[in-house]
């Protein structure tokens, strides 16, 4: 099987075999109603790791615990893309100080993206001597062994893979949500974006074998998921016998999904041929997320994304032209070393021009071990911090205009339950993204309606069952 993935040859699979330990930790635990409790930081991947990860707790006989101080396990799923995640997880480190403290037995775990950084790992080992247990991202599945091994020795174990061996597969999952799932397709990331760390914490890009992915969207469907989004750094770039639009085919037909998205897609690998797919099968969401990061051809030259304002914007010309009322978010970045003023007002500019519904904004964060961070012109954070007010200002504004065309439309909303403030209001999404709230009586969880929009919202569209 495996040499069907023949486009990178070192892609093998890692088939999970973590049971035995799974059942020794659950002959321990029983009748103990133990606890776990995850903390995830950043991104949609590591949100499907934690679910892999919840997943495994429960074979070993852990139940989820209602808040972080009733368990007996905390995990700590850790993200490194921005200097902010970090700052978290160190604030998080106080208060498990003090858990542990009064709970000699909890266990505490570290794993995710940080943990594939040597310094970080050096700092944990020298100051939070109270960490029991850390891995990387690249042996999750060995946390059973890791666990049942810290146990049973009562050691500390720190074990990181420094590369992938291959993608680990039949991992058991915990699922957050009984109507959307998340779905990787593809692991790690070949780009090299000046500024980004993913590619030296995650790794070389491997690809999932298409007949694994689909078997695990079978099993998703029979679990009553209507929706699926196939995740991975650069979606575009998948290939394991069949490239994307390939494997979007390839699971169109499983009765039961609803909707198909997929997250993230770099504008220089997106083909013809994915907008084809787009169009031909019906499942699939009209929305692309496309992250821009900047609208000069400098910034985005030394960024290395590998595409010029110019080629950005035919490219959004080609999909508005293709695909009936798809709407178009982005991922902006402000004030990467060297952007001036006229290149920031450029972002602005291609931002207006490409008409985007909507974007997540970020103020530049420099990442040690990456191109970028070595620049001596980095930006002052006073500036950045204007430029970032004023592209927000604008994005504000243009979702707004986003969400109020699409007012008096009938448009049908996967609902994903009741609203937490108020309990007379169904909230779900439209197949464009957008969130849609609107007063109902009758429970229509899970459910597709159609929701005629009454009002158009910055954050939101607020509707009415037709
Ligand atoms: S495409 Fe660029 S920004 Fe995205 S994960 Fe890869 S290196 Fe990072």
């Amino acid at each position: 099987m495996n040499d069907f993935c023949n486009k990178y040859p070192s892609d093998n699979m890692l088939l999970y075999n973590a049971d035995q330990y799974c059942r020794k930790i659950a002959s321990i635990n029983y009748g103990k109603n133990a606890k776990y409790f995850i903390e995830t930081l950043g991104c949609q991947m590591n949100e499907a790791d934690s679910e892999q990860l919840a997943g495994m707790l429960t074979d070993m006989g852990y139940s989820q615990a209602e808040d972080i101080s009733s368990a007996d396990i905390i995990v700590i799923n850790t993200c490194c893309v921005r200097e902010n995640a970090e700052f978290k997880l160190y604030g998080h480190l106080g208060e498990l100080k003090i858990l542990k403290q009064r709970n000699k037995e909890l266990l505490i775990v570290l794993c995710g993206c940080m943990m594939q950084q040597s310094h970080v790992v050096d700092k944990i080992k020298n100051s939070y001597k109270y960490v029991d247990i850390l891995f990387g991202t690249h042996n999750r599945q060995e946390f059973p062994e890791l666990l049942f091994d810290s146990i049973s020795e009562k050691k500390k174990i720190y074990e990181i893979w420094e590369e992938s061996r291959g993608i680990a597969e039949n991992v058991p999952v915990k699922r957050s949500s009984t109507i959307t799932a998340y779905v990787p397709v593809t692991h790690g990331c070949n780009n090299f974006c000046s500024y980004c760390i993913v590619p030296y914490v995650r790794g070389r890009e491997h690809s999932r074998h298409p007949e694994m992915i689909k078997k695990e969207i079978i099993q998703l469907a029979s679990e009553g998921i209507k929706e699926i989004t196939l995740l991975g750094q650069n979606v575009n770039s998948y290939y394991c016998g069949m490239d994307f639009p390939g494997l979007l085919h390839y699971i169109s037909d499983i009765e039961g999904i609803e909707r198909i998205r997929f997250l993230s897609c770099h504008p220089k690998d997106l083909s013809d041929d994915l907008i084809k797919a787009m169009v031909e099968i019906p499942k699939m969401c009209s929305h692309i997320h496309l992250p821009l990061q900047s609208g000069s051809n400098k910034v985005l030259q030394q960024m290395n994304r590998k595409y010029t304002k110019e080629q950005y914007l035919m490219l959004i010309d080609k999909i508005r032209a293709s695909i009936k009322d798809i709407a178009i978010s982005t991922d902006i970045i402000v004030g990467f070393p060297g952007e001036t003023e006229e290149d920031f007002n450029e972002t602005l500019e291609v931002y207006e021009k490409a008409g985007f519904d909507f974007a997540f904004t970020f103020i530049y964060s420099k990442r040690t071990g990456t191109a970028a961070a070595k620049r001596p012109d980095q930006i002052p954070e006073d500036i950045k911090d204007t430029r970032f007010a004023r592209l927000v200002a604008l994005v504000n504004d243009m979702t707004l205009a986003s969400n109020i065309r699409d007012e008096n439309k009938v448009l049908q909303v996967l609902t994903g339950g009741k609203s937490r403030t108020d309990r007379s209001v169904m909230t779900g999404r439209t197949s464009s993204n957008k969130i849609v709230n609107f007063k109902c009586d009758n429970d229509f969880t899970g459910h597709l309606v159609d929701v005629k929009i009454k009002k158009g919202h910055t954050w939101y569209l607020e509707g009415e069952k037709v």
